[in-house]
């Protein structure tokens, strides 16, 4: 539902438009969030990683209250009634659904991304915000696992490694490091430290993670030092000190066409700089970033320049309001979307009620 870590922490989780949400996160934080939720009758668990998760385990009892405070509050929701088209006129907005017409004097698009349609959200709210002449940043998934080129580890998949670096190259040049688990698949990557760094991926990246954990001359110096040392250790010994699994390392010696049982002091230079590379910097080329169908959320949307931060008001078009994904705003794994979806559509509520009928 949200993380249960400091709010101040909660900017570094928004990649580089962090800083919209300064007052929407300050105005209903993860505490006021989970406050409603208890008072509401909701236990809630936090996991060892400060995720926050209805302690049932079930997303509907979340729900439940959700519509329950609609009914209280004579919220009526109309089912079943997607909304084709928007007009600003004289007296307010025309809306036009499938089966009916609506006039409001105040409009909150809160139509969510583009990604998981199967869920509902297909990406309508663009439309509806291009048509009242907002400008849309080119929707992209995210929070999504990769489709690697050639990709050979697929026999390990299921297998993760803790808290690694990955380092983003594009044009053979370095554009970006992210720390976090790496998870392998069948056909490519994922694990949260995929997932939180796919909102800057493009195809044909190439990543390079450090799987031994350690920088490349860190671990030339530990290698050329343990076989001057203690020569007659194997390649396979000495690699057993980085917690990489035993699956991994066999995959990668077999690549280098290395037998596990070499001695160290047996490995030439250049095979020692093609290990290290193979360690600190094993290259992944993307093929693809994986689509709107497995993406978690939706990076892009209705640009923030053309929404004040402090109201969630547009600045083109009175009495409109967003909130939630359909902004340009996608969130690390870990709670970080849901919270930004409430604290922008609390701000949203109390900013029409504050500026009149
Ligand atoms: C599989 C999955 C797992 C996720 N897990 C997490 C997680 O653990 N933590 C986290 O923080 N985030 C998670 N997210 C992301 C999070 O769910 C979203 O960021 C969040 O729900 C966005 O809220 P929203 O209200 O903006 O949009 P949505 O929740 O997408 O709601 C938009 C609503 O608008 C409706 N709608 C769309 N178009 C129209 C139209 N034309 N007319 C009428 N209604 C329309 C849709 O039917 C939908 O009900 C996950 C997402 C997915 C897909």
């Amino acid at each position: 539902m949200t993380h249960s870590g400091d709010i101040s922490e909660f900017f570094k989780h928004y990649g580089d438009n962090s800083r919209f949400l300064k007052t929407a996160l300050r105005q209903f934080s993860n505490d006021d969030l989970m406050n409603f939720f208890r008072e509401k009758g909701l236990g809630i668990i936090i996991d060892k990683n400060g995720k926050a998760f209805p302690r049932s385990g079930n997303s509907r009892d979340v729900l439940a209250i959700l519509i329950d405070e609609c009914k209280k509050n004579n919220v009526r929701i109309n089912y079943n009634e997607a909304v084709l088209k928007v007009e600003k006129r004289d007296r307010g907005f025309w809306i036009k659904t499938k089966n009916n017409e609506y006039i409001c004097h105040k409009l909150v698009i809160s139509t969510g991304g583009k990604s998981y349609p199967s869920s509902g959200s297909s990406g309508d709210g663009y439309d509806l915000a291009e048509d009242l002449g907002h400008t849309i940043v080119s929707p992209k998934p995210a929070l999504t696992p990769v489709f690697i080129k050639d990709y050979k580890l697929g026999e390990i998949s299921g297998v993760s490694l803790q808290n690694r670096t990955v380092y983003l190259y594009r044009d053979n040049k370095k554009i970006r490091e992210h720390r976090g688990d790496i998870g392998f698949t069948h056909t490519g990557l994922s694990g949260p430290g995929i997932l939180d760094f796919s909102r800057y991926m493009e195809k044909k990246d190439i990543l390079k993670i450090d799987f031994a954990n350690r920088k490349g001359e860190d671990f030339t110096r530990t290698f050329i030092e343990a076989a001057e040392r203690e020569g007659k250790i194997s390649i396979g010994k000495f690699l057993k000190g980085y917690d990489i699994p035993v699956s991994l390392v066999r995959i990668i010696l077999m690549e280098l066409g290395l037998d596990r049982n070499e001695k160290l002091a047996f490995i030439n230079k250049k095979m020692r700089t093609r290990v290290v590379d193979s360690f600190c910097e094993y290259p992944f080329v993307i093929e693809n970033i994986g689509g709107f169908d497995i993406a978690m959320v939706t990076r892009g949307g209705i640009s923030l320049n053309e929404v004040s931060s402090k109201t969630i008001e547009s600045k083109l078009v009175k009495d409109l309001f967003f909130a939630g994904e359909v902004l340009d705003i996608d969130g690390d794994t870990g709670g970080y979307n849901i919270q930004a979806a409430f604290s922008t559509g609390y701000l949203a509520a109390i900013s029409l009620g504050s500026t009149g009928a």
